[in-house]
């Protein structure tokens, strides 16, 4: 298959540090048109954008994950800003959000804090946000509906009714490895009702590898069993839905 965007993936996570280059040197052949890695934190942030220097068909968000927010120290965010302004391989602000599921994370205010910042500095720079959103369906949505950032829920993992509210308003949503579990009711269910213009693919590799490969470690060629699986879903060739969800993440990012 050909046209895979994979419009969320971490390719300087460790899971990637014996065979980064081969493997990233490879995709391209292997039908990945464009990838989007994502930053974490300020470290991660410069990792991926040093991948989308070296790479023409790596792009990169910067920002800071909910539960990197204890890691934010002052001027962090400034220093994001100065390089999604000054980098053309910057296209997104992400990861960010809410993670309500892990005890340790930094309490909800200091996220919701923190979201709201890189969400304004989203939209004053005019570029689409990222948004991970785990066991924090209302508070994100409620964010979400009122600053009305250029957004995409990354990983959607809520109801379908709320899938179509948030198409309506226009945010894109993220599917993934999850569509092809065997638990994933859910996520068949918004695959299949949501409009296609608001559909992007993912991997959140090295995470979230689809079946036959569930467990494994995942990279942006394994979409295509998504693409299959959401075909099928629609009733679709898969190529069809690679070829649509490429344009859609190419107008979204601006690529
Ligand atoms: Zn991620």
């Amino acid at each position: 298959m050909l046209n895979i965007f994979d419009t969320h993936a971490h390719y300087d996570d460790e899971a990637f540090n014996e065979d980064r280059e081969v493997l990233l040197g490879l995709l391209p052949k292997e039908g990945v048109s464009h990838v989007m890695t994502c930053g974490t934190n300020l470290v991660t942030s410069y990792r991926s954008l040093q991948l989308a220097k070296k790479y023409d068909y790596i792009y990169c968000a910067l920002g800071f994950h909910p539960e990197e927010a204890h890691e934010e120290r002052k001027g962090d965010l400034d220093t994001i800003v100065e390089l999604l302004k000054t980098e053309e391989k910057a296209k997104a602000v992400g990861e960010i959000g809410l993670d309500y599921y892990w005890e340790e994370n930094a309490p909800r205010d200091v996220q919701i804090d923190l979201f709201r910042r890189q969400i304004e500095i989203a939209k004053e720079l005019d570029l689409p946000v990222i948004v991970h959103d785990r066991e924090a369906h209302e508070d994100t949505f409620n964010i979400l509906s009122e600053m009305r950032p250029k957004g995409v829920l990354h990983c959607y993992s809520g109801s379908k009714e709320q899938a179509l509210q948030y198409t309506e308003m226009g945010f894109y949503i993220g599917l993934g490895g999850v569509v092809t579990f065997k638990n994933a009711r859910k996520a068949v269910e918004v695959a299949e009702a949501i409009p296609l213009d608001k559909l992007l693919l993912e991997t959140d590799c090295p995470y979230m590898a689809p079946v036959p490969h569930r467990g494994e470690r995942n990279d942006s060629r394994l979409i295509s069993l998504v693409a299959e699986k959401i075909g099928e879903i629609r009733g679709m060739d898969p190529q069809e839905i690679l070829d649509i969800t490429n344009s859609n993440a190419e107008e979204f990012f601006g690529i």
